[in-house]
């Protein structure tokens, strides 16, 4: 039997996706059709991107599964149409594009980059960087890409700390939870590195206090969600020198306004949202394999919990 999918993203993703998303369904065996335009009775799986114009769910009545494009699903949760199974976006290829920014970001800061790339007075100023292995790494948010982030750190060799909500061993990494957790682990962060969802309970996670708790001149790197910092708190750190430098991809308004302090400030980088896109090629393959589940019945990958919003 064909299962109609219904693609609803902002109207410039069909050409990036149609075709990878066809190639996957084949390769599944599923008998789809994939379309941006059905009758929403008619509809069986809705691939969908939360700032596409479908926002009411409530006519789709056949719809098993919501598949989400992206990683973060604040803007999907939160809506109280959305009642089927809603599943978050966990693509290979996203994930590789995130522990390659992050990556990159903290080379930066570690090894003082910055000094040799703008150095109007052409000083002739050797410094010698710290080993990856003096080095203390903290990573707020320790899941899918989290989790791969610490592991690309570890094999550079960097001491990696990361916290999480739960419990969890990590290999090669120094593990803490909850809120007694997060004290311990922001002492080691020479430089912090946040990948946590958008929810009630981490928003303003890095605010003024928790900015306290980090080793003096340490580094912020922020591309998991702009309302984790508070950016008044986050930019006093700055002006007093108790955080020595942040590079900033996700803000609580997007796109950062062109007067927000953070464009002019000499210690901020801000990147606008490129950490870390959706793939269309190895995404397909996730939201395929999860159609394939729901037409055998076989639970779904990569569920969110609407109770902690992530
Ligand atoms: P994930 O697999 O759901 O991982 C989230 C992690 O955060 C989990 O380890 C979770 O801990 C932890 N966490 C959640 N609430 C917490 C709390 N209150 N206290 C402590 N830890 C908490 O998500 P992901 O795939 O790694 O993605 C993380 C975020 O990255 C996304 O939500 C999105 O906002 C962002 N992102 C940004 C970009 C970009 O381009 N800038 C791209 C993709 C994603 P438990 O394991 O204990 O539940």
């Amino acid at each position: 039997m064909t299962v109609n999918i219904l693609f609803a993203a902002h109207a410039d993703r069909w050409a990036t996706y149609e075709t990878p998303l066809n190639t996957a369904f084949e390769a599944k065996g599923i008998a789809a059709h994939l379309s941006c335009d059905f009758a929403p009775a008619d509809v069986d799986y809705i691939v969908y991107a939360p700032n596409s114009p479908l926002q009411d769910f409530t006519p789709y009545t056949r719809a098993k599964a919501v598949l989400n494009l992206w990683a973060g699903v604040e803007g999907a949760v939160k809506n109280p149409t959305l009642k089927i199974p809603l599943a978050r976006m966990v693509d290979p290829g996203m994930t590789k594009s995130m522990t390659e920014w992050v990556a990159g970001h903290v080379m930066r800061y570690h090894l003082g980059m910055d000094r040799h790339i703008v150095n109007p007075d052409q000083a002739w100023a050797p410094h010698t960087p710290p080993l990856a292995s003096e080095r203390g790494v903290c990573i707020l948010g320790m899941g899918a890409l989290g989790s791969a982030v610490a592991a690309t750190l570890t094999g550079l060799g960097f001491h990696v700390n990361g916290w999480n909500r739960s419990a969890r061993d990590v290999p090669g990494v120094t593990m803490q939870h909850g809120t007694d957790g997060l004290s311990t682990a922001l002492k080691t962060a020479e430089i912090l590195i946040l990948l946590l969802p958008d929810t009630p309970a981490t928003q303003n996670t890095l605010d003024a206090q928790a900015l306290a708790q980090l080793p003096k001149g340490a580094f912020v790197i922020n591309p998991g969600r702009g309302p984790l910092i508070d950016d008044d708190a986050l930019l006093e750190a700055l002006d007093q020198g108790r955080v020595a430098g942040a590079t900033l991809d996700v803000f609580r308004v997007e796109p950062l306004s062109q007067e927000h302090p953070f464009w002019a400030h000499p210690k901020v980088t801000v990147t606008p949202h490129v950490a870390a896109e959706t793939r269309p090629v190895t995404a397909a393959e996730v939201i395929a394999e999860n159609i394939r589940r729901g037409e055998a019945g076989e639970p779904f990958l990569h569920l969110v919990d609407r109770s902690s919003g992530y």
